[in-house]
């Protein structure tokens, strides 16, 4: 059985987020990394590597500690832009900006993910133990003779290279995980949501100012479905509208450039000026789709693993997906720290460690979208949001809102999910008959903090 240590080289399947990422973890720990990458090198062709995939992304505490673990978060300091909270914008153009977090560095930030991407592929080049093959599209795996399949884009014959160790960063619709389940009789569980999503652009205004309030994540949230707007460092937004499949307000429906015109002119209205080309935008860019993926087992013997969103893929609307999967890299890091232990049972350890948390990401990503295209909407929603600051001060790292849990702290994701399912209950036993924080009878938040939180929330604080 080969060990971490009796291994040289180690063969990763895409080079998006994570597996640049990993790569340079790889390459820290002494193993030469090749990797396959599908598209064609980025820094030499017109191809975006956001083509098909959102433009910008949120990045938060979980990817900021993995990033400064190996080395880059000082190079990205610079393109990141805050987003300190979310601005609300009404049915009316009104406009009320809600904190993320109650301390001033509780921030996340906008950063874009061609130029993530490309910052993580330098960064692992200039180890000098990785080589990254683009354009190079893994369709299969032989596992009886340890070799991955691949194909070029000039050449129709599949191609094969030996591999020790291969692990699939190959995103969503990944070939190395469909190879795992093959070979293991696993399973694949794909939970559609039943909303599709299309990328608008917000130019800025002369000058490259921005139109809107920069450091903010702009939501227009109208009940069954939003727009959401996050800022580029070009002082132009990536506007992003989410609606159901099918209905009477939904993709299926908005299908000649009145339909789509009608819709904007009855419920996004202040975005129009915003936005001098969105019917264009609406018929020239892709439909995205959205799907929670889970998938059992994530590896092969001491063959082959799944990581990022090829073990995971979650829906966006907790802004977590890139950040769970900087966090997996981490977290693999971290298992290859005994160097004896043999590849089946470090696999083994990973998916121990993070199974858990990613199932819990998961069900919370799916629940944040009901919060920011409804729930934001309610009096209750800002009480709650109120009350829940004012008892993390009474109680500080003890009671944390389950948003802050998730996006600025390292805490494990399950862990939060739990503490979090408590803490609404606390939040709604409280506020049932107040209409405002100075109806809350705090003595009476002390005690169920107190009987039902017990332990310190930052004692979990380990990456896990
Ligand atoms: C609309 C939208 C918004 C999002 N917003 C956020 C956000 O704000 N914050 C956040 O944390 N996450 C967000 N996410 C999630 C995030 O994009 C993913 O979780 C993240 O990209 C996962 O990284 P990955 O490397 O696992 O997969 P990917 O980034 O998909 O990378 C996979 C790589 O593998 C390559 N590849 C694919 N197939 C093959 C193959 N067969 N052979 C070789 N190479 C292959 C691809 O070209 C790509 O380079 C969002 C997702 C979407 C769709």
């Amino acid at each position: 059985m080969r060990t971490p240590r009796g291994t040289s080289e180690i063969t990763l399947g895409g080079a998006g987020l994570a597996g640049s990422l990993l790569a340079i973890f790889l390459a820290r720990r002494g193993y030469r990394v090749t990797l396959l990458e599908r598209r064609l090198d980025p820094r030499k062709t017109a191809e975006p590597v956001s083509a098909g995939r959102s433009i910008n992304l949120a990045l938060a505490n979980r990817g900021i500690a993995a990033l400064e673990e190996v080395g880059v978060m000082e190079t990205l300091r610079s393109a990141l832009i805050p987003m300190a909270g979310r601005m609300l914008h009404d049915e009316e153009g009104r406009l009320k900006l809600v904190p993320y977090g109650n301390k001033p560095h509780e921030v996340i930030y906008s950063v874009s993910r061609a130029g993530l991407n490309t910052l993580l592929v330098n960064a692992a080049e200039s180890t000098g133990g990785v080589s990254i093959r683009f354009g190079c599209t893994v369709h299969g795996v032989d596992f009886a003779n340890r070799k991955v399949r691949f194909l070029t884009g000039e050449d129709p014959e599949s191609q094969t290279t030996r591999y020790d160790v291969l692990i699939g960063t190959d995103g969503s619709a990944s070939a190395v995980r469909a190879a795992i389940l093959e070979r293991t009789g696993g399973r694949l569980d794909e939970e559609p949501l039943g909303h599709s999503y299309k990328e608008l652009t917000i130019p800025p205004a002369t000058g490259g100012k921005f139109r809107m309030e920069k450091n903010a994540l702009h939501i227009w949230p109208r009940g069954e479905y939003m727009l959401i707007a996050l800022p580029n460092a070009d002082g132009s937004f990536t506007a992003t509208l989410f609606l159901p499949n099918q209905g009477e307000e939904s993709f299926q429906a908005l299908t000649t450039r009145n339909a789509v015109r009608a819709l904007f002119e009855r419920r996004f209205a202040d975005a129009i000026p915003l936005m001098p080309r969105y019917v264009e935008d609406f018929f020239a860019n892709p439909t995205g789709h959205l799907e929670t993926i889970r998938c059992a087992p994530w590896s092969f013997e001491d063959h082959a693993l799944v990581l990022g969103d090829a073990a995971h893929a979650i829906v966006p609307f907790h802004g977590q997906g890139m950040n769970a999967a900087f966090e997996d890299c981490s977290a693999f890091d971290q298992c290859l720290e005994v160097p004896d232990r043999p590849w089946n049972e470090v696999f083994a350890e990973f998916e121990r460690r993070r199974r858990p948390n990613t199932d819990a990401i998961a069900d919370m990503a799916l629940e944040n979208y009901i919060e920011m295209r409804s729930t934001v909407r309610e009096p209750k929603f800002q009480l709650k949001k109120d009350l829940s600051f004012r008892l993390e001060e009474r109680h500080p790292g003890r009671f944390i809102p389950r948003y802050s849990m998730v996006m600025f702290h390292t805490i494990p994701y399950a862990e939060a999910e739990r503490r979090g399912a408590i803490q609404e209950e606390i939040l709604d036993e409280l506020t049932s008959k107040a209409a405002s924080l100075d109806q809350v009878d705090l003595a009476r938040a002390d005690r169920l903090i107190a009987e039902r939180l017990g332990t310190q929330a930052s004692e979990a604080e380990t990456r896990s």
